[in-house]
């Protein structure tokens, strides 16, 4: 291109372009301007028991009183039931402009019965989801704003004895949906070695019931050296890898939030920070050695804001697109409508069937039971019957044989009288019938 005449460049200009490249190492740049320009979004939700220190921690960490303004005091959030909230607010630091939306999820485990408490914030999840899917699909999309969950930061309350079930089974759901980072709460209430152990318990908790948390990536530093192709990057991003490592030792984050400032004490600094005033001393906010707040910002904020946006949209989002859209292919390939799961449906029509199968199979086993039963009922009656005719007819002949004897009897005796009488004389009684004798 640098040698084309009839690309319309001088040769000056010509001899100016082949020294600097073809110009498209100027790309980065660009994206950085646009990026900029646009400005971020981040969506940031807190889960957990009231009066765990979940507002006062968030104003902490942007530095601003963002999260009790107006009507989101905390004293009204505990006698709420159980709802989610979302407040927005644009934040600029040195001309980068962010959209900050904090989630809230008030109340809690505040009620007496518990079961499903975390429906709300699952629903809101995939609700944002939702959101963007179908922004994405629009005709006409314009510039979308990204709504997503980007990281959840759970309380845990600083109770020593590890996770409640509730915790257990509230992380469970949620870390197929988003980036969780658990959190101590309250860590002012326990000492060193209280912390340590209680860090100790929590992690083996989450491993044992296979939670899954982010974990603040090392290698997001060193990727983004590569990228920009930087040999000084590089060397920065190694640095950079061995203090992420070191604030990551620290998880799970055991913080304390403030929303009024104290004398600092600690040596080298002068003035007024952020922290909690005790009649035997001050714990600081932004203090490594009183907590991990400071670990928790750096790492959220600074070094891994990026990757919880990319993880959100790579991988939870991708696989409530999957399951959706995948969903519906499957929907309108066997559309039922009463808007069953085809698969499940015909599991339990087959299911029906071979019960209907097996119920007819016994009633006709049954009726044919039943029917040799009458059968054989019939022929043992009639063999019965036979008999006692049998019986009947062999008594009848045995009479009338006894009455043939009988009248033999009697004939042989009046043929003896006849007989006799004839011998005595010829006359008598039978003289008379001319031998047509009764018989
Ligand atoms: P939320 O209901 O979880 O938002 O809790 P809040 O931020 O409203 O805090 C409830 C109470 O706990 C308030 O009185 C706070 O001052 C106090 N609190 C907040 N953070 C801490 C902390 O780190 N340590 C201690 N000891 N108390 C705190």
């Amino acid at each position: 291109l640098a040698g084309d005449k009839s690309s319309g460049l001088s040769s000056s200009d010509d001899k100016a372009a082949s020294d600097a490249g073809v110009g498209f190492a100027n790309l980065p740049n660009q994206i950085y301007r646009r990026t900029v320009r646009r400005g971020f979004e981040f969506n940031l939700m807190v889960v957990g028991e009231s009066g765990l220190g979940k507002s006062t921690l968030l104003n902490s960490l942007f530095l601003s009183e963002l999260y009790n303004a107006d009507h989101m005091g905390p004293s009204k959030r505990i006698k709420k039931t159980v709802y989610v909230e979302s407040h927005t607010v644009l934040l600029k630091e040195n001309s980068v402009h962010l959209r900050l939306t904090l989630i809230d999820t008030p109340g809690f485990g505040d009620a007496v019965d518990n079961s499903n408490c975390w429906n709300p914030v699952l629903d809101y999840i995939d609700a944002r989801f939702e959101d963007h899917l179908n922004a994405e699909q629009k005709v006409n999309r314009g510039q979308l704003i990204d709504s997503r969950v980007h990281c959840v930061l759970y309380f845990i309350a600083p109770t020593g004895h590890g996770l409640k079930p509730l915790d257990i089974e509230f992380m469970k759901r949620l870390h197929d949906k988003a980036n969780v980072v658990p959190i101590l709460a309250k860590a002012d209430c326990m000492t060193l070695e209280e912390l340590r152990d209680f860090k100790k318990t929590i992690l083996n908790e989450l491993a044992q019931h296979k939670i899954r948390v982010y974990d603040f990536p090392e290698s997001v530093l060193a990727a983004a050296a590569a990228a920009s192709g930087d040999s000084n990057a590089a060397s920065d991003s190694c640095d950079d890898e061995k203090s992420i490592k070191r604030l990551k030792d620290r998880l799970p984050f055991a913080v304390v939030g403030a929303n009024c400032l104290v004398e600092s004490a600690s040596k080298g600094s002068s003035g007024k920070v952020r922290g909690r005033a005790y009649p035997w001393g001050s714990v600081e906010v932004e203090n490594l050695e009183h907590n991990d707040f400071l670990a928790l910002r750096n790492l959220m904020l600074r070094t891994h804001m990026q990757d919880l946006r990319e993880t959100t949209n790579s991988l939870h989002y991708e696989n409530y697109r999957y399951l959706k859209l995948s969903g519906i292919a499957q929907e309108s390939k066997f559309r039922t409508t009463d808007g069953k799961d085809p698969m499940a449906q015909m599991e339990t029509e087959k299911r029906d069937h071979e019960l209907k199968m097996r119920k007819m199979e016994s009633e006709m086993e049954g009726v044919f039971e039943m029917k040799v039963k009458e059968k054989k009922q019939k022929l043992k009656d009639s063999e019965v019957d036979l008999q006692r005719r049998a019986d009947q007819m062999r008594k009848q002949l045995e009479q009338q044989e006894a009455e043939l004897a009988e009248r033999r009897r009697q004939f042989e005796a009046e043929k003896r009288a006849w007989e006799s009488a004839q011998a005595q004389g010829g006359g008598g009684d039978y003289g008379d019938s001319g031998g047509g004798g009764g018989v």
